[in-house]
């Protein structure tokens, strides 16, 4: 037992293990998702940010050129501003044309300039005004505020919103990269309103805004750095040298930034080349979320075609706290699914566990139930008095018991697994019994059997054996079959002497007059069914009364016996002696006829008067009468032959006894009666010291009837 439950606990850690991994995998899934999950809220809450700053700067750029455009014209409303810049388009004509008309225009830029001073320094330091340029209406640079000496260039070609303003007069605004200063800015035609009346385009005014300090305002409203780069190519093919922004990366010129570190990050090799929309970034130990912007200038808003924009927005945003924050949900994530995982694996160990506990207290039960009912069934098997043998669908021994083995005379392992056929059959080819194919019979058609057969012992003597074959089921199907048996040798025994009992008689042996009766029916039933010749003798000892009055009832009965032992003497083995009463004797012969039957009988009385018996000093010798009849095929019962022989050995009374008659149906039967009052025992003869007796026919008187007188044979 214990072998098995070491057998059985491999699957047992097989299971273990098996269901620790389902669940390690299940768990490893949950993790990932979960792991998934923070990751994505990460991604999504850093895309909202990153929409909601794209939109915060487009507006706030939007906002920015609306007040550009609304500082502009504010200026251009400035009727002295409109008076000097309908002068300066005369002084820039001759200014132009020739050089002493120069001093005009020189004092009228510097008017302009005087006009403008008071209201530039506040444009400047309070609304962040960073460039304000008047232009003659052809577009002709009139004057920078930002940079006075630089004047008379025309650059509508590289300026579309100013060539826009020029051609139409209506007001714009927005980005653009120009031949001082790049940034966003307002543009509005200043119209001047004559005494007549009538109005006169008199020239443009410029305002735009210093975006350092725009980028700083966003900075401080939304916490994130802000850098403005210009396209390389764009900035050099535009803007004058001296003008141009002092740093160059290799994303661009800086134009504003709205932290000193820009310049550094953007050269510190960590960004990718192509500046992506959004890009996580780890710089001096911080977290940075960088969001990428294309710069939207005027002409891209006009354009429906795509071009390259004029520079990139680039966003920048310390999320280190937000991402320790991340690491903190992550390691959270981790430590959670860990500690479920440990939680279920240690439960599922310990549900397992109960499993297996509660699994081998049952089969500890049901070992003990079995251990228990193998002990019964070995003691029911090796106490039952009957032989009990198991054999498998191959007719091969299962199991024995020890009474099978007792009465078989061989040993548990001489028998175990070997066919019964080669062991406790019968060996001799004549026998009727074939026990083992009573046995397979079974085994194959599942059928229940009784016979009884003869067995053999190790020493190759046989039983005669009552043998029941039961089938054995399990689950459904046949699996061979037990055979119990009990050796019935004593009973055979006394069902022999019964019928012996029953059939013959006990003092001499021969059949009794039942049996003798059922013996001459059968003759006559075979007689008639094939014909042939049978003949009966009735026998009857003379004076047999005086043998009993004479010496006892004792010696009269050897001088029975002795009478049967010289009929057997005479008779042939096949011929059916019968006791039908007293001292009557019947003798059936099969296959005689008349003479041979009378040949018989002559050749018994002589036989018995010349064999007198011995008994104690005395022998005695004693005569028998018989009478003879043969069978005949019209004989219906028994009774008729009878009769017949009976009558002949009335005659043979009558005539004197000692002598044989054949029945005669012409002969008369006078009733005779013989006294037999005189009858002695005749004559006694010694011979060799043994006294012989004689019974004579002077003997006691007969009283005898034959059968055909009416009375009965007993
Ligand atoms: P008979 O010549 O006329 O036959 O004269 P019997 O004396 O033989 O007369 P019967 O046949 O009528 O007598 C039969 C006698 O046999 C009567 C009885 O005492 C005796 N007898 C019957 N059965 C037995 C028996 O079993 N043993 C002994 N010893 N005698 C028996
Ligand atoms: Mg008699
Ligand atoms: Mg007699």
């Amino acid at each position: 037992m214990p072998h098995r439950l070491s057998h059985k606990s491999l699957p047992y850690k097989l299971s273990i293990w098996l269901s620790s991994l389902a669940l390690m995998a299940v768990f490893v899934v949950i993790g990932w998702n979960l792991y998934g999950q923070v990751e994505k809220n990460f991604d999504i809450e850093l895309a909202g940010v990153s929409a909601r700053l794209h939109g915060v700067y487009t507006s706030q750029n939007e906002a920015l050129s609306r007040h550009a455009q609304a500082l502009a014209h504010s200026i251009s409303a400035n009727a002295e501003i409109q008076r000097l810049l309908d002068e300066a388009i005369e002084a820039a004509r001759t200014e132009q044309a020739q050089s002493d008309g120069g001093a005009h225009a020189t004092q009228v830029r510097h008017a302009l300039q005087e006009q403008m001073k008071r209201q530039w320094d506040e444009l400047s330091t309070r609304y962040e005004v960073e460039h304000l340029q008047f232009l003659l209406p052809d577009g002709t640079s009139f004057l920078r505020m930002s940079a006075p000496t630089l004047f008379g260039d025309v650059r509508t070609e590289a300026r579309p919103m100013l060539a826009d303003v020029i051609q139409d007069h209506n007001p714009r605004s927005g980005f653009e990269i120009a031949y001082t200063y790049a940034g966003v800015r307002g543009v509005v035609a200043v119209t001047r309103t004559m005494p007549d009346g009538s109005e006169r385009h008199v020239g443009i005014v410029e305002v735009g805004f210093d975006m350092n300090r725009f980028l700083n305002r966003l900075d401080k409203q939304f916490n994130t750095g802000i850098v403005l780069l210009l396209d390389s190519k764009q900035v050099s093919s535009i803007m004058l040298e001296r003008y141009r922004p002092t740093i160059e990366t290799r994303y661009g010129f800086i134009l504003a930034s709205s932290r000193p570190e820009a310049r550094e990050l953007l050269q510190s090799g960590l960004l990718p080349a192509d500046l992506p929309q959004h890009h996580l970034l780890t710089w001096k130990e911080r977290h940075f979320q960088l969001i990428t912007l294309a710069l939207d200038d005027y002409q891209s808003q006009l354009d429906p075609l795509p071009r390259l924009p004029p520079g990139t927005v680039l966003i920048w945003r310390d999320i280190t706290d937000r991402v320790e924050h991340l690491n903190k949900d992550r390691a959270a994530v981790l430590a959670n699914t860990l500690a479920a995982w440990v939680f279920a694996q240690l439960f599922l160990l310990l549900l397992l566990y109960m499993l297996r506990r509660e699994w081998k207290r049952q089969l500890k039960q049901n070992t003990a139930t079995i251990k228990n009912l193998l002990q019964y069934n070995t003691l029911l098997l090796d106490t039952a008095a009957n032989g009990i043998c198991g054999i498998d669908n191959d007719g091969c021994i299962t199991f024995i018991n020890r009474s099978a083995l007792a009465m078989h005379g061989f040993q548990l392992e001489e028998v175990m697994g070997r066919n019964p056929r080669d062991l406790f059959y019968p060996q001799d080819p004549d026998s009727q019994s074939d026990p083992a194919k009573t046995f397979m019979q079974t085994v194959e058609d599942g059928k229940p059997r009784e016979a009884e057969e003869w067995l053999s012992r190790r020493d190759g003597s046989c039983f005669p054996a009552k043998v029941v074959v039961t089938p054995i089921f399990e689950q459904g199907k046949r699996n061979g079959a037990v055979i119990v048996f009990h050796d019935i040798t004593e009973q055979r025994n006394r069902q022999e002497a019964l019928l012996q009992l029953a059939t013959t008689d006990s003092l001499t042996g021969v059949s009794n007059r039942r049996h003798f009766l059922d013996q001459l029916d059968t003759e006559l039933v075979r007689l008639r069914r094939y014909g042939g010749h049978t003949s009966i003798l009735m026998t009857d000892l003379d004076f047999f009364k005086h043998v009993n009055d004479k010496y006892g009832h004792a010696t009269g009965d050897v001088v029975l016996s002795h009478f049967v032992h010289i009929v057997r003497q005479t008779v042939r083995r096949s011929d059916i002696i019968g006791r039908l009463g007293g001292e009557e004797f019947a003798v059936l012969l099969p296959g005689d006829g008349v003479p041979g039957a009378c040949g018989l009988a002559e050749r018994l009385r002589r036989a018995f008067e010349n064999n007198p018996v011995k008994v104690g000093d005395a022998l005695i010798a004693c005569t028998v009468s018989i009478g003879i009849s043969d069978l005949r095929g019209d004989d219906m019962t028994a009774d008729a032959p009878l009769r017949r022989a009976d009558e002949a050995l009335y005659a043979a009374k009558a005539a004197g006894r000692n002598r044989t008659e054949l029945y005669d149906p012409d002969r008369q039967h006078p009733p005779f009666e013989l006294e037999n009052e005189s009858a002695e025992i005749s004559t006694i003869s010694v011979s060799g010291g043994v006294r012989t007796e004689h019974m004579s026919s002077a003997m006691p008187p007969m009283s005898r009837t034959p059968r055909g007188a009416g009375t009965s044979d007993s």
